[in-house]
């Protein structure tokens, strides 16, 4: 039996990558790390449909790759187990995994044994909706935490640098919703802001051919959002201002403010608001306010005075 070193010429040619900025060297000498990187972006689009327990699976594989040491050419296959991969990997790094296994017991740490557990409780229940929650919750708080660790050990750079700014952003913003939220809060609110944004970056790919006019230039929707806009403001009554987009960057946020105080700090919120251009929304809800509060959080302090003038409010 030969192994021959597999260059880049040798690999099939490989997926584009969508929400990736620069890749690693080994992306494309490497099939488990390619492999990696792209179960990676299957997770993004996977949590962009809602569907957290898949997510949550196709988070853990993705681990799982980015701790494989041979090529899989399928003879080599490494069938060592998570717990395996994950403590051989803490004693050639010692202190880097420490969150996640127990180095005196040689166990993994409680946190990955109940994200593994969620896992198989996911698949042996056919994905149920039922789980949802908990998949997501799992992503946050253990899954995704574990990649970005990995993916600077291995790399030795941050993995939000390496992915595209806007969804990066929306990882830093589900990590402030979440530490906001309390018990009995939605643990899938925290990822929505994710959903909506990998939503958005990925729309142009579904633009069909007829949306360009006759002389071949791509056809302008400015109208049209501004139409949805002032719809959200004149029909919802969305009717306080229209902001930046925290999801797409168009002027296109519908909003109806709210106060907690009548006297400085007002505790200016959004009470409601909707955006006429992607998905982005705010209800009159606990989780709403928390949303509205991180992913406005520059608007909110930066207009918080004025608007509060103008609704007659006094310092
Ligand atoms: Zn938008």
């Amino acid at each position: 039996m030969t192994h021959s070193h597999k260059t880049q010429t040798d690999l099939p040619k490989l997926a584009q990558t969508i929400f990736f900025r620069r890749l690693p060297e080994t992306y494309f000498t490497r099939a488990p790390i390619a492999n990696a990187l792209q179960l990676i972006e299957t997770m993004l689009i996977l949590i962009s449909m809602e569907r957290f327990n898949s997510a949550l699976v196709t988070a853990l594989s993705a681990a799982e790759s980015l701790l494989t040491r041979d090529d899989s050419d399928g003879v080599n296959r490494d069938k060592r187990s998570l717990r395996n991969k994950l403590h051989d990997f803490e004693k050639e790094q010692p202190g880097r995994l420490k969150e996640f296994v127990d180095t005196s017991t040689e166990q993994l740490g409680a946190n990955v044994n109940q994200c593994l557990d969620i896992r198989n409780t996911v698949t042996h229940s056919g994905y149920s909706h039922a789980h949802d929650d908990a998949s997501a919750e799992q992503i946050l708080d253990v899954a995704w935490p574990l990649i970005e660790r990995l993916y600077s050990c291995v790399f030795g750079e941050e993995l939000r640098d390496a992915l595209v700014v806007e969804v990066a952003q929306q990882f830093e913003h589900a990590v402030k919703i979440r530490s906001a939220s309390r018990d009995g809060d939605h643990a899938a609110v925290a990822l929505r802001p994710l959903a909506w944004t990998v939503q958005q970056y990925i729309s142009p790919n579904f633009a069909p051919g007829f949306l360009w006019d006759l002389n071949g230039e791509q056809i302008d929707f400015s109208d049209l959002i501004h139409k949805r806009t002032d719809a959200f403001r004149e029909v919802a009554h969305f009717d306080d201002e229209i902001l930046p987009c925290p999801i797409c960057d168009e002027i296109s946020f519908s909003a109806s403010f709210s106060f907690d105080s009548p006297s400085k700090p007002f505790g200016l919120h959004i009470k409601f608001g909707a955006c006429g251009n992607c998905r982005a929304r705010i209800s009159d809800t606990r989780e709403g306010r928390i949303l509205g509060d991180v992913l406005f959080a520059h608007y909110l302090e930066a207009n918080e005075k004025r608007i509060a003038a103008e609704y007659g409010l006094k310092e």
